[in-house]
């Protein structure tokens, strides 16, 4: 199995706990998350639409919303994507390992997750 993954969406898919923009999203979030929990899968990373904002409701021509938005996900996904070699392929379940190990803490993910909407439902930011 093959995933790409934007890189702020490898923080959201540790905090999600089953919300979301639409019902199509959430369904899609469900799968996506189960995918990326399993040794068989080949995680691609990037800093544009994903196989998660394939099924959302915000993405409008390519872009997060509008263009102020969508400069804003892809410096979160560029801040995280710095942490890895974004150009190489990773096992799902490593790539997963490296980010519980870099980002463990409030500080690791305060200047990419400080704007988030979605604070007081994300078990990933809460745990921190
Ligand atoms: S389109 Fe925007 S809001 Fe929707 S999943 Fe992608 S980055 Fe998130």
């Amino acid at each position: 199995m093959k995933l790409v993954l934007r890189g702020h969406h490898l923080l959201c898919l540790k905090g999600f706990q089953g919300y979301g923009y639409s019902e199509d999203f959430v369904k899609n979030m469900i799968e996506v998350n189960a995918k990326r929990k399993s040794e068989n899968t080949i995680i691609s990373l990037t800093d544009s639409p994903d196989d998660i904002c394939k099924a959302c409701p915000n993405l409008n021509n390519d872009l997060c919303e509008n263009q102020t938005q969508n400069k804003r996900i892809v410096e979160m996904d560029r801040k995280v994507l710095k942490k890895l070699n974004s150009s190489e392929d990773f096992n799902a379940l490593e790539l997963f390992e490296k980010i519980d190990t870099i980002f463990n803490t409030k500080e690791s993910v305060s200047k990419i997750c400080f704007n988030c909407s979605w604070h007081d439902k994300c078990l990933f930011y809460q745990n921190l």
